[in-house]
């Protein structure tokens, strides 16, 4: 394909097809239909190699969008792929469920729709994964350090993968029965299919880490111990702890966090023994409680359980359907983000406050009672006569998390944390000597993006940390 310095005045955005929404829910595949190499190049074509790329400042792992894109434009996907994985180690998960910063940051965007940076990405990987030019390439040498990452999300997953680059010898510890955090057991498969995180796997495997599940450092393995035997240890265990709602009736049966709910589930689709009862919301009236990604993904996980209404309600007041004014380009914008569940049935409410869970005789909930919310000056105050019951026989606490556990590896090392009880670091390096931190037990609750890019960044400083030992601490 020809490249056209002015395709962007000619071709209009265009995203890939999603799956009839009737159809997708009776399964937990993904929901995209990829787009033909023909389309992507065009789409490609769209970036205006702006000079001042404003997308690579807004991906945090500084990915090389311009140059990518112009190598796909002229079919040189394997340059494209080569250049792509100078940055990241996993495109094949934000390629997927990336928020995509960049495309809110792509300079297109300031008056037109930006290129589909994130779709680009995915197929390159993919076509690089067809190929066969994505092959393990384990170091030629070997330094002979020993490091343990704690925590197999994609942070420990990316720090693993760099430290193994540069020749260190790296085994990742993991409580749960497989790797892969909350790429494995947070997002759903109808998101991220896990043959995508087990394809990346064996090829880490091949290339010399090694993988141990069950392993729960500070517990059933102890994490003085094994730091003795470590040149460096990373934690990168997230932010695991979830923010409860602690008002009357809160003790009703029926009551879950999203997590239980949803890491239930994907155990279940995995084809594991589930032992705790099972969490469905099949034949149920659903209510989601908190509107974000999390809560989205109860609702697609809820219609696929066959729920008979989902209702997702929200604290905060309804984002404008456009970037709002507070948020000017490059920024995030604040502005209403309908996800790909929403569009499988979804009854959305912003701005109201739930007072009280009310139960049934058996003490199993029957409805919320709510009021709705005015806000003013980041303050609410309840709005008088509008108190309402939802009926609902399941409610998902889906409200955030608050930070990672403080008991087990944190408490047995000694880990200081900052008052938003996160693990506190200078330079991704604790207080406890050679233990490093990455992922959302440092930055709290974030995304898949920012884990991959903390966990380069502090595989880095343990690099650093390494060559001035060697030098004698300069
Ligand atoms: C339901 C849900 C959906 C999400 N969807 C998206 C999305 O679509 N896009 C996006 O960008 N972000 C999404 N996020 C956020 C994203 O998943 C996280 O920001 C990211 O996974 C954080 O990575 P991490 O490696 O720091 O931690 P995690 O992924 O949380 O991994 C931490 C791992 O450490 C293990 N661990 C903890 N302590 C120990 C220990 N002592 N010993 C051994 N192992 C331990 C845990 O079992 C876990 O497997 C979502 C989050 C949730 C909860």
């Amino acid at each position: 394909m020809i490249n056209d310095p002015k395709a962007f005045l000619k071709i209009p955005r265009e995203t890939p097809l999603t799956r009839d929404p009737k159809e997708r829910v009776q399964d937990y595949q993904e929901i995209y239909i990829a787009q033909s190499e023909d389309k992507i190049q065009q789409q490609a074509n769209r970036c205006m190699d702006c000079g001042v790329p404003f997308c690579h400042n807004g991906c945090p792992l500084g990915n090389l969008i311009p140059e990518f894109n112009e190598a796909v434009t002229e079919g040189n996907w394997e340059e494209a792929y080569l250049t792509l994985s100078k940055t990241n180690n996993f495109p094949e998960f934000t390629g997927r469920i990336c928020p995509a910063p960049c495309e809110a940051s792509c300079v297109l965007g300031i008056n037109e729709s930006p290129v589909t940076i994130e779709h680009i990405e995915k197929s390159i990987i993919e076509m690089a994964f067809d190929k066969g030019w994505v092959r393990p390439e384990p170091p030629t040498l070997r330094t002979g350090k020993k490091i343990s990452v704690i925590g197999s999300g994609p942070a420990g997953l990316a720090a693993a993968a760099q430290l193994n680059k540069s020749g260190h010898t790296v085994t990742v510890y993991e409580r749960n029965d497989r790797i892969g955090g909350l790429l494995r057991y947070g997002i759903p498969d109808f998101k991220l299919e896990k043959n995508v995180v087990d394809r990346r796997l064996l090829l880490m495997e091949a290339e010399g880490i090694k993988f141990k599940t069950g392993a729960n450092v500070g517990v059933n393995v102890d994490a003085k111990e094994l730091l003795q035997t470590s040149d460096a240890m990373i934690l990168c265990g997230g932010s695991t702890i979830p923010r409860d709602l602690p008002i009357k009736g809160r003790s009703a049966k029926g009551i879950h966090f999203a997590m239980d709910f949803l890491e239930q589930n994907n155990k279940r689709i995995a084809g594991n023994e589930i032992k705790e009862p099972l969490l469905s919301a099949n034949g149920k009236k659903v209510v989601v409680i908190g509107g974000g990604d999390t809560g989205a993904d109860c609702v697609g996980t809820s219609n696929r359980h066959g729920a008979t209404s989902v209702r997702q309600i929200e604290l905060l007041f309804q984002p404008p359907s456009v970037r709002d004014e507070s948020t000017p380009w490059p920024l995030w914008p604040m502005q209403l983000r309908t996800s790909s569940s929403h569009e499988e049935g979804c009854d959305r409410h912003w701005a109201i406050l739930t007072k009280e869970f009310l139960k049934n005789e058996d003490g199993s909930v029957k409805g919320i009672k709510t009021v709705k919310v005015d806000w003013k000056d980041q303050k609410f105050t309840e709005i008088p006569g509008t108190e309402e019951i939802i009926e609902c026989d399941l409610v998902l606490l889906a409200i955030g998390f608050t930070n990672p556990q403080l008991e087990g590896i944190l408490s047995s090392l000694g880990v200081a944390t900052n008052e938003r009880n996160l693990v506190e670091d200078n330079r991704y390096q604790t207080n406890v000597e050679k233990v490093f931190v990455a992922g959302d037990m440092r930055r709290g609750q974030s995304l898949v993006v920012w884990a991959l890019a903390e966990g380069r960044e502090a595989a880095e400083q343990v690099d650093i940390y390494f060559k001035k030992s060697w030098r004698g601490g300069r």
